[in-house]
């Protein structure tokens, strides 16, 4: 394919998805900042030496595949500057964290056409080809998505579909996902009408995927319908949110993962798991919640917790973690090298972490990009994170008769013009046309949200008393 061609395809696909902003570097494991989401991660892995990959949890698929506990989640892949100065993939990084992963047990790896600005699945490609393909699993996804009630040409799926296993460089997809699948109608407009899941059956007949699922956010009654006799497919895995907050307090809309779970596992079908650490926010914690969980397993990080409790129910097929930084990957491979399994103690005392967290009024924003790019240049997951970073930290301005005030204040300030990426704006510039909020995953009020932070902002700025 032509260069011209191929990026046309790439504008095209994130133009559907909504996707295409300059994903940066930020973390699962952080909130935004990179140096000093980097520094948290640091601070949050232990310091028990390399793990020993031979003893990687697995788990058996619907097909006999033995599949890691901890899943690659290609969708925060490291970034650097290109000699135009444009943001692009570290592939060198990427080819290290990738060999690093492989050598110590870790075989799936989660991509799709629209992580990284649409350029996940191409670099994932370039450093697992450098394997034998009988070494690992690939995921990617049919990520054709439009507003509600907007149909998807199957000309376009197709082109999509097969623009995969050329990025990927691989003749089948080891695990195939309709991509971010919110209820009967997405369904039928996106796969059913056009023929696609016809389409999609025939290929898995012909070994070029070998598994087929969905990942799903959205409500009950959509969850319901995709697993009942009426849509009629048998489902080889889903995808679900599931972390230890969400498994009882599903924010938005959303379904709590206690129901996803349940309803998976009574049919013997696998979920993977998506957001075990909610974006980076169960590792961001406010410190007394660090010390409480510290207080129980002062060897363990934070996030091993969270990767515990993912871990633990036996229908997990993988829990996947976007692992940017060497750290990440290496803590993650303590957690499951081998699992240890929570108790139902441990799950009780994480309700209790969980309720103490729901008491931080935060955004539930995952930074997942899915909302961008904002036609007036916003940058939505900078501003929502950088807010959850200080209301984590504790360090919001919440009263202008706080002695700290003043710092406080200008520390915020500061923060905000850091937080938001030098190509986009802040959130003075939303016009509150909404064309984000049916984008968003955790169903957040977008507009609503960054009219009420640029509010707070300007009161800031003019030292206005509150
Ligand atoms: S509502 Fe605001 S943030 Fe959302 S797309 Fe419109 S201008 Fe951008
Ligand atoms: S606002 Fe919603 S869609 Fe946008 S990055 Fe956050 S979670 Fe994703």
């Amino acid at each position: 394919m032509k260069t011209e061609q191929k990026d046309m395809r790439r504008r095209d696909f994130l133009k559907v998805l909504g996707a295409g902003a300059v994903t940066s570097a930020a973390t699962l494991y952080g909130c935004g900042d990179n140096e000093k989401t980097a520094g948290n991660a640091a601070a949050n892995v232990g310091t028990r030496g390399e793990a020993d990959g031979s003893q990687m949890t697995y788990r058996t698929s619907k097909c006999g595949d033995k599949v890691s506990l901890l899943g690659y989640g290609c969708m925060r892949w490291p970034m650097t500057k290109d000699s135009k100065g444009e943001d692009v993939p570290d592939q060198e990084q990427i080819n290290r964290l990738i060999d690093y992963a492989l050598a110590h047990g870790v075989n799936y790896f989660d991509t799709a056409p629209v992580y990284v600005r649409g350029l996940s699945e191409q670099a994932t490609g370039i450093a697992l080809k450098r394997h034998p393909r009988d070494k690992y699993f690939i995921a990617t996804k049919l990520s054709t998505q439009g507003r509600a009630g907007q149909k998807v040409s199957r000309e376009f799926s197709i082109d999509m579909y097969r623009n995969s296993f050329k990025e990927l460089q691989t003749d089948y997809i080891d695990y195939y996902l309709l991509h971010n699948v919110t209820g009967e109608q997405a369904y039928r407009d996106r796969f059913l009408e056009n023929g696609m899941i016809d389409f999609l059956l025939k290929e898995k007949e012909a070994g070029r995927i070998r598994q087929l699922g969905w990942s799903f956010h959205g409500q009950q009654e959509g969850f319901d319908w995709l697993l009942s006799d009426a849509c009629g497919i048998p489902w080889d895995f889903v995808q679900i949110q599931m972390n230890y907050v969400d498994w009882k307090h599903a924010s938005g809309a959303n379904v709590p993962a206690e129901y996803l779970y349940g309803e998976l596992h009574k049919r013997n079908i696998p979920a993977v798991l998506m957001e075990p650490l909610q974006g980076g926010r169960l590792s961001a914690l406010p410190d007394h919640v660090v010390t409480t969980l510290k207080s129980r397993d002062p060897e363990g990080s934070v996030a091993s917790w969270a990767f515990r409790f993912a871990g633990t129910p036996p229908g997990v097929l993988t829990a996947l973690s976007g692992m940017t930084y060497m750290e990440h990957l290496q803590d993650n491979l303590h957690t499951y090298c081998p699992l240890h399994p929570l108790t139902d103690a441990d799950n009780a005392f994480l309700e209790e972490v969980a309720q103490l967290i729901l008491k931080y009024p935060t955004i539930p924003c995952n930074n997942c990009d899915y909302c961008m790019p904002c036609p007036y240049g916003v940058d939505i997951p900078g501003i929502l994170l950088h807010y959850n970073k200080c209301v984590n930290e504790g360090t919001m301005p919440e009263s202008s008769q706080d002695p700290n005030y003043r710092k406080l204040r200008r520390d915020y300030l500061i923060g905000y013009d850091r937080a938001v990426s030098e190509k986009l704006r802040q959130a003075s510039h939303c016009t509150g046309c909404n064309e984000c909020t049916p984008f968003c995953p955790q169903y957040i009020r977008i507009p609503q949200q960054l009219q009420r932070i640029d509010k707070f902002i300007e009161d800031l700025r003019q030292g206005r008393p509150f």
